[in-house]
């Protein structure tokens, strides 16, 4: 086994690297990069970004090239979104790409894919998930929005809730329930709802640092189009779960951790503690180590589910082993670089004037408490810890 990045590896990392110093917009990256105290880029710099990768044939990734996307082998997958990560490129649209995307390519009508996957691959649509429900989160089967056949539409009635960037999309992947009478996997049908559609409504909900990313989105009467249906009626559990594989791990989450490292490496230097770096010190070189090795090996593992995708299969559950290390890790990188400023940690919003006379560089400490709160998130969405745990223990150990 070769465990080595070939020759024509590493110059594919070259080229990313140079492509994105060259046509990454100053403003997204700073934006992103340097002062983002969110979990998601704005809608307009992810599709601003994803255009400029479209000229390039580089916007989807994670698609097959008959798909719209480079055909990249897992390798060059893994590059380009470490390469563009630590370049400072916001993520592109997991909603999109690496959930409704791979669903319409397995369960879509031809119609479907038609209309839909060019568009997301441009970088003209934008989407959100319409999973969970109040009452209805971890036990997501409990759904109850419902959807009603009404000659050619379905009538939908109900609310999401926690849906990020519902705000901002132009489209939502939702879960309804077309029939009751059953099991409740059972009769969940899967929709793809126009939010400009009359009957929807979008509430924020804010985070306790006052982002706004998640909304609350009402439906009263809206009507969806049968052909917006994917898959037949009641064939949503299946197609539900399908996405979630690729949600937790048939993506790669290392990725946005080591940009957190990097970030976390200078922000140390910079961090004085007794007049000297707190990179110096042994117990954060301790912790920093442990988190490093902890990273590469989730990159392994990693690269064996995506190898997995890459020959046809599924991510499997699995994928719920990288859910579970990603976001650990997202908690414990964001621990420490609150613990490397110290107070300065809580000096948020606009440092000009509270750094004046500062020790510290304001780039490296804006917003480490907000990270660091907003990352909590992680063993939440997508589905909770101690689910990703019960996954495990059912499917891969046959407790
Ligand atoms: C930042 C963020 C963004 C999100 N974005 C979206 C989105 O775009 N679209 C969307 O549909 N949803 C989204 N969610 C919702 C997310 O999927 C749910 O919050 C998650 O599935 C948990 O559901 P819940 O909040 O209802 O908690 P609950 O299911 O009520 O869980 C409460 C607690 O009980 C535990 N628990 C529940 N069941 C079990 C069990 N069987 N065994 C052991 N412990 C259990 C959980 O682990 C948790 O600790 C988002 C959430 C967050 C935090």
């Amino acid at each position: 086994m070769e465990l080595a990045f070939s020759e024509a590896d590493r110059a594919f990392a070259d080229e990313v690297r140079e492509f994105v110093a060259a046509s990454l917009p100053r403003d997204i990256r700073e934006r992103w990069a340097d002062t983002a105290n969110v979990l998601f880029a704005s809608r307009d710099d992810t599709l601003r970004w994803t255009k400029i990768l479209h000229e390039r044939g580089w916007s989807a990734p994670n698609w097959p090239a008959e798909d719209g996307g480079p055909g990249w082998s897992v390798i060059q997958r893994f590059i380009f979104e470490t390469e563009t990560a630590l370049g400072g490129a916001p993520p592109l649209q997991n909603q999109g790409l690496k959930m409704v995307g791979p669903v319409l390519m397995a369960y879509g009508s031809d119609a479907q894919k038609e209309r839909f996957l060019p568009r997301i691959v441009s970088g003209d649509l934008y989407w959100c998930q319409g999973y969970s429900e109040p009452g209805a989160g971890s036990d997501l089967a409990a759904l109850g929005m419902r959807a009603v056949r009404d000659g050619n539409d379905y009538v939908v009635d109900g609310s999401k809730i926690w849906t990020t960037c519902a705000h901002e999309a132009d489209w939502i992947f939702c879960l309804a329930r077309t029939d009751g009478s059953g099991r409740k996997q059972e009769g969940i049908t899967f929709l793809l709802i126009d939010m400009s559609t009359p009957g929807i409504t979008v509430r924020p909900l804010r985070f306790m640092t006052g982002v706004h990313e998640f909304n609350e989105v009402f439906f009263e009467g809206v009507r969806v189009p049968v052909s917006n249906r994917v898959g037949a009626e009641g064939q949503g559990w299946e197609i539900a779960k399908y996405l979630l594989e690729y949600e937790r791990g048939g993506s790669f989450l290392s990725h946005r951790i080591r940009a957190h490292l990097q970030r976390l490496r200078r922000l140390a230097e910079a961090a004085l503690v007794d007049g000297a770096p707190v990179a110096r010190t042994p117990a954060f070189r301790a912790r920093l180590a442990a988190l490093e090795s902890s990273l590469e090996a989730m990159s392994w593992t990693e690269l064996r589910l995506l190898d997995r995708v890459a020959r046809g299969q599924r991510p499997g559950a699995e994928s719920s082993v990288t859910k579970l290390l990603g976001a650990a890790m997202h908690k414990e990188v964001t621990e420490l670089a609150m613990e490397a400023v110290g107070p300065y940690a809580h000096l948020a919003a606009d440092p000009a004037e509270a750094f004046a006379n500062a020790l510290l560089p304001p780039e490296g400490v804006r917003n480490a408490s907000s990270r660091y709160f907003n990352h909590r998130a992680n063993s939440i969405m997508g589905g909770t810890d101690e689910v990703q745990k019960n996954v495990l223990a059912k499917a891969v150990l046959g407790l």
